[in-house]
């Protein structure tokens, strides 16, 4: 096929929604992929008449499910899950499972794709899948979570394996709930297998996992920062969420000298000008985790902290900005303040935290910008060593496995560096992220043949 004959970009884009009609997550994930991957395939033959990237957009395979529970009052409850196999050309499908009323079709399939690039990046052999279901833990007693678990891992069992999909958690899903599928996976099969990622201690479970993600996004940022001279300590930092990747984000920020300014969840957010301590952290950990409590609870705990209901944290000054929260809630008008009250890098905690117009703003501003695809595979990077640890049937030490995350985060950087270096001192990361994940993936494919 001649070079000219090639699909444009707003062809291909109409053939990508006309396909995923009412999935506007799924559609806005390849589109910010496709952006960058148009300018770099278009004289690659290969890709082309392999249709790569027509094939990578759609995925292996898409499982949905009923749910059924009981809830402490005897009611039958139902609810629908699901299991999206995206790619598994490099590796087990690997992937975390949401637990959220508002997880859908649509946006399972937007954190299978970017997926898929994010465990191309950490170099090590994963493929992307994820999974989730429209169950909303909170205010569920932990015998209705149990009950929930077991039941979804009651149709997930027959689709996962160790060397077939290996998922973990993410948001709703912690240790506890890993813990209740990995022991219903077990109860069901027989089997003691590296199934599941972010298990207990006591049963295969990886030290540093639950740090991992946060503490990987602060290393980027610091790679990111490191390659201008420049350092994390002394500066400010505007996080949103409390949960695992918020929590653990400002821990690092606190422990290379920065200061976290802000906390949030779906109610609003928290500013304290002093500054988060180790000690406020670990408060804010045990309110959420064992506490089940509320992120406005801590204005009442700690003077001069206030919280402001119904809102996102990115109008407070700083110098740096972690959207450690969830899809979307970072957007145009809120990278429009960012850069005017001066931040200077921005590194996703979260999956897609910064919508298309926000991520255009960073880039137009030049600013340092990791996409959570670079900026948060800490995790699953860990949930990598997680699988090799399994396999071998051995733990390495807290050490190791922090040397090892930290080396992975700057492999990442490296790898953006690659197709991001954009001369004059700036690097978009985004499009280096993009195509270094994209081009892993896309040279095995072309290996397979037409499969
Ligand atoms: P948690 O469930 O531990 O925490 C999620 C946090 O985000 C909570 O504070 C929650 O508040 C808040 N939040 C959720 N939905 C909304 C919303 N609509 N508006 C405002 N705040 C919201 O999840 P994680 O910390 O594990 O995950 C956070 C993000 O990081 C997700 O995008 C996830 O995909 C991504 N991620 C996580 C990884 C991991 O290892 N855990 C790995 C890589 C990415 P509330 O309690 O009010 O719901």
């Amino acid at each position: 096929m001649a070079v000219s004959d090639h699909v444009d970009f707003n062809g291909f884009m109409d053939g990508v929604k006309r396909r995923n009609a009412y999935q506007p997550e799924f559609v806005q994930a390849v589109q910010e992929v496709a952006e960058d991957i148009f300018d770099f395939i278009a004289d690659k033959e290969d890709y082309h008449e392999q249709q790569i990237l027509r094939r990578i957009a759609e995925p292996d395979r898409v499982m949905s499910f009923r749910v059924c529970w009981e809830d402490d009052k005897g009611n039958i409850r139902v609810q629908r899950g699901w299991r999206v196999q995206n790619n598994n050309a490099i590796g087990p499908y690997k992937g975390g499972i949401r637990f959220h009323p508002s997880v859908t079709e649509s946006v399972l399939k937007f954190l299978a794709f970017e997926q898929t690039f994010k465990n191309a990046l950490t170099g090590l052999p994963m493929g992307g899948g994820k999974g989730g279901a429209n169950f909303n833990p909170k205010g569920k007693s932990e015998r209705e979570i149990m009950r929930f678990c077991q039941s979804f891992m009651t149709e997930l069992y027959r689709h996962i394996g160790a060397d077939v999909d290996v998922p973990a958690g993410d948001i709703g899903v912690g240790g506890r709930e890993i813990g209740f599928m990995f022991g219903q996976y077990k109860r069901i099969t027989n089997q003691f297998t590296g199934v599941l990622t972010g298990k207990g201690l006591e049963f295969g479970g990886s030290l540093i996992r639950p740090e991992a993600t946060g503490y990987g996004a602060v290393y980027f940022m610091s790679n990111m920062l490191t390659a201008k001279g420049d350092s994390i300590e002394g500066k400010s930092a505007v996080i949103s969420g409390s949960g695992n990747v918020a929590t653990h984000a400002a821990e690092k920020i606190v422990q290379l000298g920065g200061k976290p300014l802000t906390m949030s969840d779906s109610g609003g957010f928290i500013h304290d000008p002093d500054g988060l301590t180790q000690e406020k952290i670990n408060w804010i950990k045990q309110l959420k985790n064992e506490r089940r409590g509320r992120i406005s609870e801590y204005a009442d705990e700690f003077k001069g902290a206030t919280f402001h209901e119904g809102n996102t944290p990115w109008n407070v000054d700083c110098d740096l900005a972690l959207p450690c929260a969830t899809q979307n809630e970072l957007l145009g008008d809120d990278a429009r303040a960012l850069v005017a009250n001066g931040c200077i890098a921005v590194s996703e905690g979260a999956n897609m935290p910064s919508d298309l117009e926000a991520v255009h703003v960073f880039k137009d501003a030049k600013i340092m910008f990791a996409p959570g695809k670079a900026a948060n595979a800490g995790g699953v990077a860990v949930s990598g060593l997680e699988m090799s640890q399994n396999s071998e049937r051995r733990s390495w030490s807290e050490d190791e496995l922090q040397q090892m995350l930290k080396d992975i985060m700057s492999g990442i950087h490296e790898r953006c560096l690659t197709y991001g270096d954009m001369g004059g001192g700036y690097v978009d990361y985004v499009k280096g992220a993009n195509i270094a994940g994209f081009k892993k993936v896309a040279d095995a494919m072309l290996a397979f043949g037409v499969v």
